[in-house]
């Protein structure tokens, strides 16, 4: 049985469970939608945190808002990717955690979202928890409990 309360899991928070933000690629809100595009694609991620200049979490942006935005009637106008700002684009309303959250806050928090960024007080970013790190955990804990009730039946 998969349980959180009284189990390990319960016990963590995400700031032991986050990527932190030297290891995250983003973008600022003033880059232009080329620059973005090129470290969505370099990366091999869908979807980026945007940050202001003092590393306060402004949004997120993807390659389909991206993409979503150049679309003309008949083609990509590809020339709006110069003219227009990550914060044009952006999807500003996005859910975040605080470090001290516990594992059941993260584990809601990613059943929609493939990752969520996590702030402190001043809503400056720290870093993100992913939905592969989550299920990485609970499949850690699913075969540790095993292997536990396996030797109390011995
Ligand atoms: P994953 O669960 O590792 O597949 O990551 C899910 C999503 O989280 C990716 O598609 C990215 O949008 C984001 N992500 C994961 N790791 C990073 C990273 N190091 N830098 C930026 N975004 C990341």
């Amino acid at each position: 049985m998969v349980s959180v309360e009284g189990e390990d899991l319960a016990k963590l928070t995400v700031k032991e469970l986050m990527i932190s933000s030297e290891k995250v690629a983003h973008v600022q809100g003033g880059n232009p939608l080329d620059h973005a595009l090129l470290i969505l694609i370099k990366s091999g991620y869908s979807a980026v945190p945007v940050l202001d200049a003092t590393f306060r979490l402004k949004g997120i942006i993807s390659k389909s808002n991206i993409l979503d935005n150049v679309m003309g009637i008949e083609r990509f106008e590809m020339e709006k990717l110069n003219d227009k700002k990550v914060e044009e684009v952006m999807k500003v309303d996005v859910p975040y955690l605080k470090e001290s959250d516990n594992f059941l806050k993260g584990l809601k928090s990613v059943i929609d979202n493939p990752f969520v960024c996590v702030v402190d007080d001043e809503h400056s970013f720290t870093g993100i928890l992913t939905r592969r790190t989550i299920l990485k955990q609970v499949t850690k804990n699913i075969y540790t409990n095993g292997a536990n009730s396996s030797k109390n039946k011995q």
